[in-house]
């Protein structure tokens, strides 16, 4: 068995550039780092990958133009991003990010106005877990209530620009994937949400780069939590070659290529809990949980069952 088996792994915003340059030569001292095509074709040619690795990079955040593609350029460092041409256009944030500078206990008491149920809850269970298991309409509603609660209105933008998106595009080093309009936990959404969220992504995002998209990320991407069959008969329909979840698990030929598994990198994290993290795959979340007790995913199926007998009408499957 080798030690550093195949490993596609994932990052979101980046604050530290420093930080970003020091994970990038340590994957490429451990692995041969290859591009998403090497990945297409791993899966579709019969190519073969030895201890290769993928980096991608989720939601397109500026610091990705900022910090990250500099760093790809400077070490010629092939990788692939998944991001919104809705939120790209818009220049507005996803919901996750608008409501990051919130402060907690009033948000958290948005929620529980709106959903009294809720407060059975353990009030250990974080608050994105929580948002996580509501839809769309549900989550901009608490938002909305937030911000008149405490006379504010939107944050700042977040993400990269469509000129940024074409520069990083051409740069030749970074392909593009969808990631939904609207970064909805597609599970959560009924057939028709979820159907147009990927679907009206992929569309657009092929016009603004001129060339037919053939890759997607699911937002938050745990495997039956926040996707399922149903999407991927969707990404079928629209000829999606490749599509990425969240497991902490290599990736090998047995995987559907609608479902490959990334491992999350942490920003800033330890390079020692890095290298752990890539030998232990998924044994590293089992030592999480013995030393911290239960992680905000395990808490998932808890809420949604409380959602769903307190909501008949909630959509989950
Ligand atoms: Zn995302």
């Amino acid at each position: 068995m080798k030690l550093f088996p195949n490993m596609i792994i994932n990052f979101h915003k980046v604050w530290d550039s420093k930080w970003m340059e020091r994970v990038f030569l340590l994957l490429k001292n451990i692995y041969n780092i290859v591009s998403l095509e090497d990945i297409e074709d791993y899966y579709y040619k019969g190519k073969e990958l030895h201890i290769c690795c993928h980096i991608t990079f989720d939601d397109g955040d500026r610091s990705f133009y900022t910090i990250a593609f500099p760093l790809i350029k400077k070490h010629q460092i092939p990788v692939s991003i998944y991001v919104s041409p809705q939120i790209i256009k818009s220049g507005k944030n996803f919901w996750f990010q608008e409501r990051s500078h919130y402060n907690q206990e009033v948000f958290r008491f948005i929620i529980y106005k709106k959903y009294p149920y809720l407060k059975q809850l353990n009030p250990k269970i974080p608050l994105i877990t929580i948002l996580n298991s509501l839809t769309l309409e549900q989550i901009w509603e608490l938002i909305n209530e937030y911000r008149l609660f405490m006379h504010i209105g939107e944050e700042q933008g977040a993400y990269m620009s469509e000129s940024e998106l074409k520069e990083v595009y051409d740069s030749g080093l970074v392909a593009i994937g969808a990631h939904t309009q609207n970064h909805p936990i597609l599970a959560n959404e009924t057939e028709q949400t979820s159907r147009y969220e990927i679907q009206s992504s992929i569309l657009e995002l092929s016009d603004m780069l001129g060339t037919q998209v053939k890759y997607f990320a699911y937002p938050n991407g745990i495997p039956s939590l926040d996707f399922g069959e149903r999407e991927m008969d969707v990404l079928k329909t629209m000829d999606i070659k490749l599509a990425f979840s969240i497991k902490n698990k290599s990736f090998t030929k047995e995987n559907n290529p609608l479902s490959i598994p990334r491992m999350v990198i942490e920003t800033n994290g330890s390079l020692t809990y890095i290298v752990s993290k890539l030998l232990l795959e998924s044994k590293a979340d089992k030592i999480k949980r013995i030393v911290l007790g239960k992680q905000a995913k395990d808490y998932r199926e808890e809420v949604r069952e409380l959602i769903i007998n307190n909501q008949p009408n909630y959509s989950q499957y």
